[in-house]
């Protein structure tokens, strides 16, 4: 007989989503100022954390401007930026997140750098804290293994840019309990986001179909089938894409993208996930897309322009 314990209609009935008001944030890069952003608009008090002080101000200086951008176009009023802005905290100690009901991780995309942050974190956090992490691409069983509460921990994949992206991927490693379970999709819902729930496998859903892509377009300016503009220019007007895959890359980082492939890679052990070469040196270069201000394209210019 098939039994799913998850299923059991007694397991759902015993389960109870925790009501998160504070929130931490762990990582001030593109991806935390935005999470923390939605977060303090929805009302939950931020502590946002990074080892890099100078990442904070920034996020800092990130939000106040793109909440100025919302009121500009009456998304917000100026009470609710100023309220907002006012419920965020910074530090570079990770004992600001003693309160925190839940800590999202949002740090870079190494599994190195994921389990120093659990490492030095756990130790200041409640015992009921949840944790989350932002990852792109890496196993949620193994970041869990990796910290005290592998019951307590799940990914919520946000997507870039988080303020306008509707998408939360939610992914229970195999040891995450219903009531963390439960508890981020009702965060996800108060965010004003909607959930698609992954399974556990390299890169989740959208990255793993994504990012291929966005390698297979590096794949194609590699080999001259086209310029950095032919390409991009056909993916938007030839398949209707948004942005094309190029300048999606360098929106992304192009080294979190090479992150992403090499855990595609490494997980799934298949040749056709084997990042591109150029990919690979674009990233030794330092040359990582908007963030350094150059990748496919230099943003030293306006319009930017095309490298290749
Ligand atoms: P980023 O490079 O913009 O920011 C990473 C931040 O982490 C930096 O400010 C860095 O100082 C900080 N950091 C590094 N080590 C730290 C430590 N030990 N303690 C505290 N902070 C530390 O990266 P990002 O694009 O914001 O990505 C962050 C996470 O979000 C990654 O896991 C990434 O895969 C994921 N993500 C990225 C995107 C995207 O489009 N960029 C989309 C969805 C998810």
């Amino acid at each position: 007989m098939n039994v799913d314990v998850k299923a059991s209609p007694d397991h759902i009935a015993m389960a109870e989503p925790v009501d998160i008001r504070r929130i931490g944030i762990v990582g001030a890069g593109q991806m935390g100022n935005g999470i923390a952003h939605v977060c303090a608009l929805a009302g939950l008090t931020v502590t946002i954390v990074d080892i890099k002080a100078e990442a904070l101000t920034k996020a800092m200086a990130t939000m106040a401007r793109n909440m100025d951008r919302q009121v500009n176009r009456t998304v917000i009023s100026s009470d609710d930026r100023d309220a907002a802005l006012a419920r965020i905290n910074t530090s570079t100690e990770y004992a600001a997140l003693g309160e925190a009901d839940l800590v999202l991780e949002a740090a870079t995309e190494k599994e190195e750098v994921k389990r120093i942050v659990y490492q030095t974190m756990m130790p200041h956090l409640k015992a009921s804290c949840m944790v989350a992490s932002n990852t792109s691409s890496i196993s949620i069983t193994r970041l869990g293994a990796s910290t005290d509460r592998p019951e307590k921990f799940i990914g919520m994949h946000f997507m870039n840019p988080v303020p306008v992206m509707k998408l939360v991927e939610v992914i229970r490693g195999i040891a995450t309990d219903e009531p963390t379970f439960l508890s981020v999709q009702a965060l996800a819902r108060k965010l004003g986001k909607i959930t698609a729930v992954s399974e556990d496998f390299p890169a989740f859903i959208v990255n793993r179909i994504l990012v291929p892509m966005i390698n297979e377009a590096v794949y194609a300016l590699y080999e001259g089938v086209g310029s950095v503009s032919a390409i991009d220019t056909s993916m938007r007007l030839g398949a209707n894409h948004p942005m094309g895959p190029l300048e999606l890359a360098d929106f992304i980082g192009l080294d979190t993208c090479l992150s992403i492939m090499q855990v595609l890679y490494d997980g799934l052990s298949d040749s056709k996930y084997r990042p591109c070469p150029l990919l690979v040196k674009y990233v030794e270069a330092g040359w990582l897309g908007r963030k350094t201000g150059r990748g496919f394209y230099d943003y030293s210019q306006t319009p930017p322009r095309p490298t290749r």
